[in-house]
């Protein structure tokens, strides 16, 4: 399905949380505006009109209970919290801010949009199919990739990957058998903010394999393709 043009504002102060929603959320189709703390959480909302805010509990300079009510005195516009521990739950619910759902940290992206889609269904009163079929899954071999989780596993096991690294991967998986030249894939995974260093291409790949290969020195899944660029080779399964 589509986003439309649906725009969700983030309120969120750590880094590692904001470039996995930013990703996620784009993935999905919504367009994503970030807020670094409570006071820019009100700044951004008056500028944007979000169709839906993602509102973390606590945040620098405002506390998200507080973006809440501001927010709340004119508008009804979804709101969920996000909230660090289940006992911010019962505070979150008991002082009645507001908010129309909430989640708990750590959530999986796939559980964050699900409740997403649901306050939006709920508040625009209309139908949306679900979100079933939209998940494209990755499965090659051993390596499997989740979009939608931002999760890869290799022989049954999770891997932790930083974000070019799974882009980069997501990026070969969904080119499986093709050779991608690496003007292409620095194109499509740096773009603009690539280094201009060529090195670091390849100490991504290399990486890459560390992870996910059985012998990171005889890459089987990740392929060489001299002078031109890369192959993820296109394994049955
Ligand atoms: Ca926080």
């Amino acid at each position: 399905m589509s986003s439309g043009d649906l725009t969700i504002l983030v309120a969120e102060d750590e880094e590692s949380f904001i470039e996995a929603l930013e990703l996620g959320l784009t993935r999905e189709g919504f367009g994503v505006e970030i807020a670094r703390d409570g006071l820019e959480a009100l700044e951004q909302f008056q500028k944007v009109r979000p169709d839906l805010i993602l509102l973390d509990l606590m945040l620098p300079k405002m506390s998200g209970i507080d973006v809440c009510r501001t927010i709340r005195s004119t508008s009804q516009v979804p709101i969920i919290m996000v909230t660090a521990k289940s006992a911010e739950i019962d505070t979150v619910v008991g002082l009645e801010v507001g908010a129309d759902d909430y989640v708990t940290k750590p959530y999986s992206m796939r559980e964050l949009v699900a409740r997403i889609r649901a306050v939006l269904r709920r508040h625009q009163g209309e139908e949306t199919p679900a979100t079933a079929g939209r998940e494209k899954i990755l499965k090659r071999g051993e390596v499997y990739l989740d979009p939608e989780r931002h999760e890869v596993s290799v022989r049954n096991k999770l891997v932790k990957l930083p974000l070019k690294e799974f882009e980069l991967l997501e990026l070969l998986m969904n080119n499986a058998g093709k050779v991608l030249t690496r003007d292409v894939i620095i194109d499509r995974i740096w773009g603009a903010y690539y280094s201009g260093d060529t090195k670091t291409l390849d100490v991504h790949v290399k990486r890459l394999r560390s992870k996910i290969e059985r012998d990171p020195s005889d890459p089987k899944l990740i392929t060489t393709i001299r002078g031109l660029g890369y192959r993820f080779e296109d394994l049955k399964h």
